[in-house]
């Protein structure tokens, strides 16, 4: 085989993520946004989370990555 998956796991390539630049502001704690990961909702571009606020509010789902 040439081609090898060596994936470990799911959640190790936050390489091959996209992230979207721009100037937001987090709605919690009003810090400066200037990466997402995701391209934010014009409609909800008051409802943003900067990084840290969106670990605190959202689940978390780690399946024993690392
Ligand atoms: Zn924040």
């Amino acid at each position: 085989m040439a081609f090898e998956r060596n994936n470990g796991g799911m959640g190790g390539g936050n390489f091959q993520r996209q992230m979207f630049s721009g100037d937001w502001k987090c709605s919690k704690c009003a810090g400066p946004i200037k990466e997402l990961p995701f391209q934010p909702d014009p409609a909800r571009l008051d409802q943003l989370l900067c990084r840290d606020c969106h670990r605190q509010n959202a689940p978390r789902r780690d399946f024993g990555g690392r």
